[in-house]
């Protein structure tokens, strides 16, 4: 398969900040920080967006990459040391990088939306990187408000054979959804599960229970008589784990509390494509597709559904059912 320069550039960044983030977990001496609405950033999410936004700038410096992690943090005096810890993790991969390299390459990151652009989630999960669990670092190109290409590396995930550890998994406009070994480099073609006897499929959510109403999915477990319980994943794995059969179903509605509260771009736009790719759906819970066109934030759109697309109405329906007083 030719791939595009787009393609090549995109798993060659993702991989080469798996390798940083590995290697910032499996020292375990790393640092974490506490960010303005009290969520943790460690020295591995400002490595990983350093390095792809490194390759990004020398291969595409028209495009904006609109990125979580900013450099004010670090660019504190009293945060040199943490500084100076991102800059020798970054220097494995890029020797010559300077502290002050380091601030603006993350700052690299900062792009606005324009008719062409990145999303990137240097580690999305940070909780799952943390505690040992899942995480993901994620990447994804839209053009024209259209996701065109997703790339989302989980290092710590079992590949769908379940002989290898670190899957990558990539989605390109009109040319399906794959997963490529992190260890063997191998390739294989995935597909959403096309099954519909409910009894058979299985629902996929987070491991925070903050993220997703959990409330209204256990009633849609029991409505449509599920057998299997949810498996709990950190990350945008979850996506992943749609398209390649072993999920049917993942929901993020949001809590009474945190109804004002919009989704992050770079939290969905790779998977979109990468399950889009594989023949399953994404949308909002009214229905309405995802749009990436408005700014960093998914502002016209309320929660989201991911589907092997054969339940995808049915789940629509039943989610306004029970929003609405159903029992
Ligand atoms: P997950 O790994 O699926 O639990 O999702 C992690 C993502 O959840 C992070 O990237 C955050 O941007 C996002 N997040 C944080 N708080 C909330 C919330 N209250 N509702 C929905 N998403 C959230
Ligand atoms: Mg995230």
């Amino acid at each position: 398969m030719i791939q595009s320069q787009e393609t090549k550039i995109a798993i060659a960044a993702v991989t080469a900040a798996t390798q940083l983030c590995q290697q910032v977990r499996q020292s375990q001496a790393y640092q974490s920080l506490s960010k303005a609405d009290t969520s943790p950033v460690t020295i591995a999410d400002f490595g990983s967006q350093a390095i792809i936004c490194q390759a990004l700038a020398e291969a595409f410096p028209h495009d904006p990459v609109i990125a979580e992690e900013d450099a004010s943090l670090l660019s504190q005096p009293k945060l040199s040391g943490v500084l100076n810890q991102v800059t020798h993790q970054v220097q494995q991969l890029l020797p010559q990088v300077t502290p002050e390299d380091v601030i603006n390459l993350i700052n690299w990151g900062n792009g606005q939306i324009a008719p062409r652009y990145w999303t990137l989630d240097p580690i999305d999960g940070t909780k799952g990187f943390i505690r040992g669990d899942q995480y993901a670092i994620a990447l994804a190109l839209v053009e024209q408000g259209i996701v065109k290409l997703g790339v989302i590396a989980c290092p710590v995930l079992p590949t769908i054979s379940g002989e290898h550890t670190g899957v990558i998994f990539v989605g390109v406009r009109g040319e399906g959804a794959r997963e490529i070994s992190l260890s063997e480099g191998k390739s294989r073609p995935i597909r959403v599960n096309s099954g519909n006897n409910t009894r058979q499929l299985r629902r996929i959510e987070s491991v925070e229970s903050s993220h997703s109403d959990r409330s209204v999915q256990d009633t849609l477990d029991q409505v449509l008589n599920w057998s299997k319980s949810p498996k709990q994943m950190d990350s945008q794995g979850k996506y992943g784990a749609v398209a390649r059969g072993e999920a049917d179903l993942y929901l993020r509605i949001p809590l009474a509390e945190f109804s004002t509260k919009k989704e992050n771009i770079w939290d969905h736009a790779p998977g979109v494509i990468i399950v889009e790719e594989a023949g399953g759906k994404v949308s909002d819970l009214e229905g309405k597709p995802l749009n990436f066109s408005l700014g960093s934030k998914l502002i016209e759109n309320r929660g989201i559904l991911v589907s092997n697309t054969v339940i995808h109405q049915q789940v629509l329906e039943i989610i306004v059912q029970i929003e609405n007083g159903y029992q």
